[in-house]
């Protein structure tokens, strides 16, 4: 671990110490958004990291975000609140013009503006992204939306958000990846231009929603890139994303296994402390392994992504490994915490909840095992 990454750790960990487990689990149960937290790490920078220096950020690599990124979660904090602020603004960066970039990127690195969304699912279609049926057609310098996402997170806590549309039908091209682009999509105002959000209670206090789009205008600026090309822009966004989840699973992990080991060290049941029973001790030195072994993929996948490598397979396969390994810590941590780890003062259901998450978005396992059997073991297609 360099000097750099232990300075990060230290700085992040101290500010998440003004937001304690009292802090979360409030927010929690009233299910609103940790404001106040966010607005800190903004203002402290940290949400601005991989933002290059000369449009504002820090110009970080991957591998100092994903320390970020770790320490809010092993803090007891959920990272979901804000990640997408520090990762969504990819893709403006890779593909954007430079004008575009000198327009906004300058203004979220500050954190005047939020761009902490993206809207890819819709509910008819699921994975099946190339099959989706949101739709804007050209019509002289606007492109007109009409159509339906769903599970698109923190809509209400975002000015801006990237959105993947058709603009060729699917029966009219090639391939089924071509003809869909991306556009910036500015949210202020939308509910008067034709944007309806309807949020989605769940099972995480995770601001998510529900989005129709009816005639909604983009002024034609907004495309990001090409037309056409938004697939492959946001096959591109995603090594970043995937890495950066890794990490919060890592912090999940620790955090489960340091609550985990204090309890059993101290909680006395037929005369002896239950961490003295190996029936108790194998199963989190299992998930500590587990986590260990998902953190060294996390650093190959950073060490690759920052020195311009392809990743794709190491950044897929630590986000599997990371939210296993996290899941495992989190089932030991609930069940050596007996009753008790069912009770919200303990914030292990809360953390159970968060991380549980991970085994299905932003992608699911089974589509991660699907990306490795056909590219990296070269097997066949299945869809
Ligand atoms: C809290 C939350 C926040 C989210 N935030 C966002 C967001 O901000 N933006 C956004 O665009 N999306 C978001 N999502 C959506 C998320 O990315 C999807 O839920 C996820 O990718 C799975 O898609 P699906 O729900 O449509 O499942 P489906 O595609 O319906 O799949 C259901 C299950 O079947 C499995 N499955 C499907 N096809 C196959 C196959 N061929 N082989 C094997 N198994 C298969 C999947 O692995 C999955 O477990 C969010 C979801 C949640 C729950």
């Amino acid at each position: 671990m360099s000097d750099q990454h232990q300075d990060i750790r230290d700085a992040v960990r101290d500010l998440c110490r003004a937001y304690p487990d009292e802090y979360f689990r409030r927010i929690d149960a009233q299910r609103t958004y940790p404001e106040a937290f966010v607005d800190a790490l903004t203002k402290a920078g940290w949400l601005a990291a991989l933002i290059p220096q000369e449009y504002g950020g820090s110009g970080l690599g991957l591998a100092e975000a994903s320390v970020i990124m770790e320490e809010i979660n092993r803090s007891g904090g959920n990272a979901g609140a804000c990640h997408g602020q520090m990762y969504n603004m990819g893709t403006l960066l890779r593909h954007g013009s430079e004008a575009q970039k000198r327009q906004w990127l300058p203004k979220i690195a500050s954190g005047e503006l939020r761009l902490q969304s993206m809207a890819v699912t819709e509910p008819t279609t699921g994975t099946d992204t190339t099959r989706i049926k949101t739709h804007a057609a050209r019509k002289g310098d606007r492109y007109v939306v009409n159509g339906q996402k769903v599970w698109i997170s923190r809509v209400q806590h975002s000015d801006l958000m990237i959105l993947l549309a058709r603009t060729t039908p699917l029966a009219e091209v090639k391939k089924k990846s071509e003809g869909m682009s991306i556009f910036l999509v500015d949210l202020r105002g939308a509910a008067e231009r034709g944007l309806a959000v309807r949020p989605i209670p769940n099972m995480v206090n995770h601001e998510t929603n529900e989005l129709f789009f009816e005639n909604f205008e983009i002024p034609q600026e907004n495309l990001i890139g090409d037309e056409g090309l938004g697939f492959k822009y946001i096959l591109d966004g995603l090594n970043a994303e995937r890495t950066l989840i890794a990490a919060e699973c890592i912090g999940d992990g620790r955090w489960f296994i340091d609550r985990v080991t204090a309890y059993v060290k101290d909680r006395v049941v037929f005369g002896r402390p239950i961490g003295q029973n190996q029936g108790v001790q194998f199963p989190i030195a299992e998930a500590h392994i587990e986590v260990e072994a998902a953190d060294l993929m996390r650093w190959r996948a950073c060490e690759l992504f920052d020195a311009h490598y392809p990743c794709g397979a190491e950044a897929n396969m630590a986000k599997y490994l990371a939210a296993k390994a996290s899941w495992e810590a989190a089932n030991a941590c609930l069940q050596f915490h007996g009753g008790f780890g069912f009770a919200d003062e303990y914030d292990v259901e809360r953390k159970f909840r968060e991380t549980r998450l991970y085994q299905v978005a932003p992608v699911s396992t089974n589509l991660i095992l699907s990306h490795v059997a056909e590219h990296g073991l070269g097997l066949p297609r299945s869809f």
